[in-house]
């Protein structure tokens, strides 16, 4: 039986100064740190986790930020945009916001019913901000910074480019369920299930550009949803028979993960909608302190003096705690 996910799971990407990241984060997109913890991989480097109150599944964008990393190239083999989605007729506001941070932002449309703001983030990182005739039910994070009339839903969807769709489609609709839903010159909209915001992806076929490079400001991978862990083994078993190279079950912490590159060059990963972000630290207090998984404890002091100590502004604490 084919595996169907549910939508995005989070995308990760590279970033610079992790202060910059965080306030960019927090008071420009008005999302919410909902972890602070580090790079499993490479524990001397943060890895911060932004999403709604909770960090649902399908709103979660998070980075490794490297101070001082040198700029990476949006081009081919990448997801070369991701885009959040907020309520129609917000658009204006966020121009404003932007403009008093001093960011860039330019108004596209690509159909009638979908408007779009695109920005970068400090370090280049391109962002759109979808604002579609859709209603998006999620409920958004309570911020200080962004009121909840104007605020970011969860992600909308993510743009992969890549030279040659065929097999980056493939993979899209046979491995992880989704259906080409629109079709126009060279891009094309798969969503999984109904065309909802944060089921979305969107693949462009581009030979021209130039060949994408991960480093600071681009997008390191996207993840795909799955409910269980048993559902992530099936998936994992049904890609290796189908011959792709997929990774065991990494521990997470907040989700368990398998990643796979798809032909067009893009590293994908299925993700657990489970346990969740509440799992070591209470709700109200997610992001506040560093948290480190059971197997990087011992080594807590190591780590704090290597990584460089960073501010969490306190729009980041539920109103109730705000002070
Ligand atoms: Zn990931």
């Amino acid at each position: 039986m084919n595996m169907v996910t549910e939508g995005l799971h989070h995308v990760t990407a590279i970033g610079g100064a992790p202060q910059r990241n965080i306030d960019f984060y927090i008071r420009g997109l008005g999302l919410r740190l909902v972890k602070k913890t580090v790079n499993f991989d490479d524990p001397s480097t943060y890895h911060l986790y932004y999403g709604d109150d909770a960090g649902t599944p399908g709103s979660l964008m998070t980075f490794f930020p490297w101070s001082g990393i040198r700029s990476g190239r949006v081009g081919s083999g990448q997801s070369t945009a991701t885009a959040f989605s907020v309520p129609s007729g917000s658009l204006g506001w966020w121009q404003n916001h932007f403009r008093e941070l001093h960011v860039e932002t330019a108004i596209t449309s690509i159909s009638s019913d979908e408007e779009r703001l695109t920005l970068r983030d400090p370090d280049g990182l391109v962002l759109e901000l979808v604002a579609s005739s859709t209603v998006d039910p999620r409920t958004p994070w309570d911020s200080a910074s962004v009121p909840a009339e104007y605020a970011v839903r969860g992600q909308h969807s993510s743009i992969l480019t890549v030279t040659d769709p065929a097999g980056t489609l493939r993979v899209l609709t046979e491995e992880l369920g989704l259906a080409i839903v629109d079709e126009r010159a060279d891009r094309f909209r798969l969503a999984a299930g109904p065309q909802h915001p944060g089921a979305i992806v969107d693949v462009i076929a581009d030979l021209s550009g130039p060949v994408g490079l991960t480093a600071g400001g681009t997008v390191h991978h996207i993840a795909f949803r799955v409910p269980t862990r048993d559902g992530q083994e099936q998936w994992m078993h049904q890609l290796a028979d189908h011959g792709y190279q997929v990774t065991e079950i990494l521990d997470r912490q907040y989700f368990t993960s398998i990643y796979f590159r798809e032909p067009g060059g893009v590293l994908f990963e299925i993700a657990t909608d489970t346990p969740g972000f509440d799992i070591d630290e209470p709700l109200l207090e997610l992001g506040r302190s560093l948290k480190l998984p059971p197997w990087l404890e011992p080594s807590r002091e190591q780590i704090e003096r290597a990584v460089a100590p960073i501010t969490v502004p306190t729009e980041n604490n539920p109103a109730v705690a705000r002070s």
